[in-house]
This record gives structure tokens, C-alpha cells and sequence, in this order.
């Protein structure tokens, strides 16, 4: 189940935005003039229905079925078939939660699903299948989280995750932050988003305002895989961010048919550091299940990062991770 996204009291004019995000297929062919055949897509998502903002869709090229943009949240029938090495956790993450909602899987950091809700829903996504309802830390579980953030001391670096954090109210992202900028060993605070990239109206001063005060380090990692998710609006909210004194990085998801050419990672890397963001992971993606269509293999996928190599500074070239469920963090696949 697809849980709803929060709103505020006041609403401030992202929360428009993202309530009028694209919910139908229909809908979105038609905005980019696409004629498909019936059989090319898949209308009837139930579990995770098509969603997708409207300024994210005017990135999108009209007339082309294969536009990088579209591709990432397009449902296709290739979805519904099953593989025996794609599953619905193939993380295990249950496993790793010590309270609902907060994964402790790494010494050093914590990450809280704050929400299962997004601003647009990534057909490769592997919280797809996730409990959200279950795990879901709100009012009551958010308390039991702090309990064991303060407890363990050895955490010192706090992740918001979801679903996407900056879904949910400056109201209660600040109150959150307020509690954990109590907690003396926690010295860093991280967000894992992809709403400055896919809504950049989220990046508005009541956001940068609670961001600016906060006096722990603040890192903001935002998820872009290919460089036409990149225009001007985007490098603005990501130049605010980081004058904001947030510390910017990217992590993408390798895919086949969208960012699994030499050129494009390339032209994704230099976009983003004209936007004042560093790349921090290129993740082979996990194994969830209906996602194995954008799986790209690993001898691939090595033969790019060899390109891209050669092509950039050494700081502009990601890392190549997976992740694997008895590892103690993201595991390197390249060199
Ligand atoms: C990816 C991840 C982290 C963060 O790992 P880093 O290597 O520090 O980016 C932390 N906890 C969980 C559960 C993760 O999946
Ligand atoms: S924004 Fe992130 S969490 Fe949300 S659907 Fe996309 S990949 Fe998944």
C-alpha cells in the first residue's frame, strides 16, 4: 500500500505540486503526445501506481516512448514478469531493525524511513514491496527510535530516509531535528532525497531556514541518474542548498536503457558538479523484484566505469556499489 503524503497546515506551494503530481498513464502519454500500443504499457498498477511531477514531466521529450525520463516511471508489462533472483526484500532489511522504522545496519549510522511516501515513484525502486505501514515510525514508534539513537552511542551519523523525507512538512522534519541535534554523539545529520531533483519548488526558504540553523553537519544526498533531469530550476534549488551549508553529494542507480552508456554518466557527473554536487554512489540495483528489465551485469557495467574513468577527474567518478545483505556497508565493485 502506497502510504498518502502529509500535509500541512498552511500549504506552502511545493505541497501544491506535489498533490497535482501525474497519477495516470493516460494522462501522461497524452501530456507527451505518445500514441502507445496497448501492449507496451502497463495501466493497472495497483501496488505502486504511476506517479510523477509535472515539472519533471516537462523535462521529459514529447513523442519519444524511450526517453530516459519516462522510462524510470513508465510501468511495463516486463514488471509483472517473475524471476527467481529478483525478490521482495532482497535486502532482508527486517532483519536490521532494531525498532520500527529505524535500520541500524552499518556501525556508524542509522537510517530512519521517516515515510514510505514519494514525490514520484521509480519503477526500479527497491522499497517497492516495502511494510511502510508497519514500519512507519510515526508519533509513538519516532520516540522509540530516539530512545535507541540516544542509547547507542556509537551511531554518529543519523540518514533520513523513506520514501523520501522532504515529502513530509518543514513543520515536523524541524521538530525531528530539534530532537536529534540534542543527542551529543550524533554529528551528522543526512537526508536521502530525490525531491530537489524531481520537485525542486521543495527547496523553498522554509526549508533552507531550518536547514541553515541546524548545528549539526548537515549532508544532503539527492538521486539523479541522467543529466536531462538536470534544467535551471534544478541547479538553482541544489546552489541554495548548498549556500544553505549543506554538503551536497549524488547517488544514482545503474539502468539499462537509460544511463548505461559511457557518454551519459559522463555528461550526468559535469552537470552535476555545474550544480555544486559531487557523485557519491552508481548503484547496480538491487534485486527487487519486477525491476530485473533495467538490470545492467556487472562485466557491463565495469567496461563503463572504465570509460568514465578515463574521461573525468578522479572526483568526479562515482562509485560502483551493491548492496548485500551481510556486508558491512555498500559493497565496491570497481576497480
Ligand atoms: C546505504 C545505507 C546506509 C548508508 O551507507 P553509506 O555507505 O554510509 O552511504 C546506512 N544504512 C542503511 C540501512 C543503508 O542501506
Ligand atoms: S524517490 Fe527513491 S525511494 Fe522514492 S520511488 Fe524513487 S527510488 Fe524509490
Amino acid at each position: 500500500m502506497i502510504p498518502r503524503i502529509e500535509k500541512s497546515r498552511h500549504t506552502p506551494a511545493w505541497q501544491t505540486a506535489l498533490m497535482q503530481a501525474v497519477g495516470s498513464v493516460d494522462e501522461l502519454l497524452q501530456l507527451l503526445h505518445i500514441d502507445a500500443v496497448e501492449s507496451d504499457i502497463h495501466r493497472f498498477s495497483r501496488d505502486f501506481p504511476l506517479r510523477v511531477p509535472r515539472s519533471f514531466v516537462a523535462r521529459m521529450q514529447p513523442g519519444n516512448i524511450h526517453d530516459p525520463l519516462l522510462r524510470q516511471v513508465l510501468p511495463l508489462p516486463e514488471e509483472d514478469r517473475q524471476h527467481a533472483d529478483f525478490l521482495p526484500d532482497p535486502l532482508r532489511e527486517a532483519d536490521a531493525m532494531p525498532v520500527p522504522g529505524l535500520l541500524h545496519k552499518y556501525r556508524s549510522r542509522a537510517l530512519l524511513t521517516l515515510t514510505g511516501a514519494c514525490a514520484i515513484h521509480c519503477r526500479y525502486c527497491f522499497r517497492r514491496h516495502f511494510p511502510y505501514a508497519e514500519a512507519n515510525p510515526l508519533s509513538g514508534n519516532q520516540v522509540l527510535a530516539l530512545e535507541y539513537l540516544a542509547a547507542h552511542t556509537g551511531i554518529r551519523e543519523l540518514i533520513l530516509s523513506g520514501g523520501d523525507p522532504l515529502t513530509l512538512p518543514d513543520s515536523r522534519l524541524k521538530t525531528l531535528a530539534r530532537e536529534l541535534a540534542g543527542i551529543p554523539h550524533l554529528q551528522t545529520l543526512r537526508l536521502h532525497t530525490r525531491l530537489p531533483i524531481v520537485l525542486p519548488e521543495r527547496v523553498d526558504s522554509r526549508l533552507l531556514a531550518w536547514l541553515g540553523e541546524h548545528p549539526q553537519r548537515v549532508v544532503v544526498v539527492v538521486h539523479c541518474n541522467h543529466p536531462n533531469e538536470i534544467d535551471a530550476s534544478v541547479v538553482t534549488a541544489l546552489r541554495k542548498l548548498a549556500q544553505a551549508g549543506t554538503l551536497l553529494l549524488n547517488q544514482s542507480v545503474l539502468l539499462k536503457g537509460i544511463n548505461d552508456e559511457a557518454d551519459t554518466l559522463i555528461r550526468l557527473n559535469e552537470a552535476l558538479l555545474a550544480a555544486g554536487v559531487l557523485p557519491y554512489y552508481l548503484h547496480q540495483l538491487d534485486r527487487v523484484q519486477g525491476a530485473a528489465h533495467f538490470e545492467v551485469s556487472d562485466s557491463d557495467a565495469h567496461a563503463l566505469m572504465k570509460s568514465v574513468h578515463a574521461a573525468l577527474p578522479g572526483y568526479l567518478v562515482p562509485r560502483l556499489v551493491r548492496e548485500l545483505p551481510d556486508f558491512p556497508g555498500k559493497y565496491p565493485l570497481w576497480p
